[in-house]
């Protein structure tokens, strides 16, 4: 792992923990003590607290990492368009070394940007599980199948040790309702229920796919699948990517099976998805709501300290109510559910809970003065204010710093230059 090698146990003295100053210890990738005044332990990685707020990191809980390599590809044309022209002529030409970088720069801007763990959807799921254990971050990799899922039926390889370790999860990920066939949805979600592996597919993205799903099937997109009997059989495990239009039933329906919605306001806007993300009614049926940024070729950035933003505001225009959607509470939406919704014991900052946190620094100049230090972070700050990224109690970004980064720059520019997605 090329992450900044630490001792197993951390300990940050002094520092701001929901308006309390305590000391934070972190022992074998947990939160073993969060009290203020305790003795220096031995043998510990020290890190001065004192001018910095620590909040729990961020869960993206849905991207397409390698997709990196075409940030600004041949945005802002017809949808079709660019994935017919521009987008799946390059795609015939990654391979695993190229999707390796693309991972790797992925994590790098999401180190830079607070999240340590991240739902993907696409291919080379071996390159980018490499690239995942060289970042030192987490994911949940989902191997992207179209029409009949046929290679599911030897996959069973992908249940080995290597691919459900602490850091990297396999899962499977078929496109849409639109883009695999009845059997292929069938044949995923008897394979990730023998298999007890999670379900990432897109989900009412668009008001044409509703439609389409209507005039195919005779009932809207989460119905189909309740038809099929696949929410039976995925339950929990299924990850909805996106879910923007969505009658009442499919709401009840998405509660009572424990499906998780993930909501990526700024894909949806930059793709003129339109918006109707029915975050409060969500909330009302008891759905697990989480937050993504897509891939960076629709949305062009992996920030999720940005995604929280807009969705907040988003909500609080689209609702015509500055009371919707508070900071504190994007900000569970946008760590701990995604989190949760990944299996994974993080997005809060309690004992014994797993040590993914960031510290942000209070001398940044958004986050100056102190009224409201979640209010700062959410509304004010840009991500340069966060300093320092922890996951799994080892330290990945120390005063800005990722290690390789120059490396992964050198050798994404390298492979657009071989690609020619360069415009001119
Ligand atoms: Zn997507």
């Amino acid at each position: 792992m090329s992450s900044t090698p630490m001792s197993t146990r951390l300990f940050i003295h002094d520092t701001h923990v929901a308006g309390r100053v305590v000391d934070v210890l972190i022992e074998d990738g947990r939160i073993a003590d969060m009290s203020p005044g305790q003795p220096r332990p031995e043998a510990a990685t020290v890190i001065d607290g004192s001018r910095y707020a620590v909040f729990p990191t961020f869960a993206n809980l849905h991207t397409h990492a390698a997709m990196t390599l075409f940030r600004g590809y041949g945005g802002e044309v017809p949808l079709q368009q660019w994935l017919q022209q521009w987008i799946w002529p390059k795609e015939k030409l990654l391979d695993d070394e190229r999707v390796y970088w693309g991972v790797r720069l992925a994590c790098v801007e999401m180190i830079k940007s607070g999240t340590t763990a991240f739902a993907d959807m696409y291919f080379e799921l071996p390159a980018a599980a490499r690239a995942v254990h060289d970042s030192g971050i987490r994911a949940l990799l989902g191997d992207n199948v179209f029409g009949d899922a046929d290679r599911f039926v030897d996959a069973s390889s992908y249940s080995a040790p290597e691919w459900q370790d602490e850091m990297v999860r396999y899962c499977v990920a078929p496109h849409s309702v639109y883009a695999v066939s009845d059997e292929g949805l069938r044949r995923v979600a008897r394979y990730c229920a023998e298999n007890d592996l999670r379900c990432h597919i897109h989900m009412c993205e668009t008001e044409k796919e509703v439609a389409d799903c209507l005039a195919q099937h005779g009932c809207r997109p989460y119905e189909h699948l309740a038809q099929l009997g696949l929410l039976d059989l995925l339950s929990h495990r299924l990850i909805g990517a996106h879910s923007l239009y969505l009658s009442d039933s499919e709401m009840a329906l998405m509660s009572r099976h424990g499906v998780t919605a993930v909501h990526n306001p700024n894909s949806n806007l930059k793709l003129g998805s339109g918006y109707r993300f029915q975050y409060a009614e969500l909330q009302a049926a008891g759905v697990r709501v989480a937050l993504g940024t897509d891939g960076c070729a629709s949305s062009n950035n992996l920030d999720m300290l940005e995604a929280s933003k807009t969705m907040s505001l988003l909500q609080k225009g689209w609702r015509q109510d500055s009371t919707s959607t508070p900071a504190g509470e994007v900000l569970h939406v946008a760590s701990r559910n995604g989190f949760e919704a990944m299996g994974v014991d993080a997005g809060e900052l309690e004992v014994g809970r797993q040590a993914d946190m960031m510290l942000v620094d209070l001398d940044n100049v958004a986050m100056v003065p102190d009224n409201d230090t979640v209010a700062n972070l959410i509304y004010a700050a840009h991500n340069d204010a966060i300093d320092t990224v922890i996951c799994n109690g080892r330290v990945v970004m120390r005063h800005r710093q990722v290690a390789g980064e120059s490396e992964v720059v050198a050798a994404v520019r390298e492979i657009a230059r071989q690609m020619h997605l360069y415009r001119s």
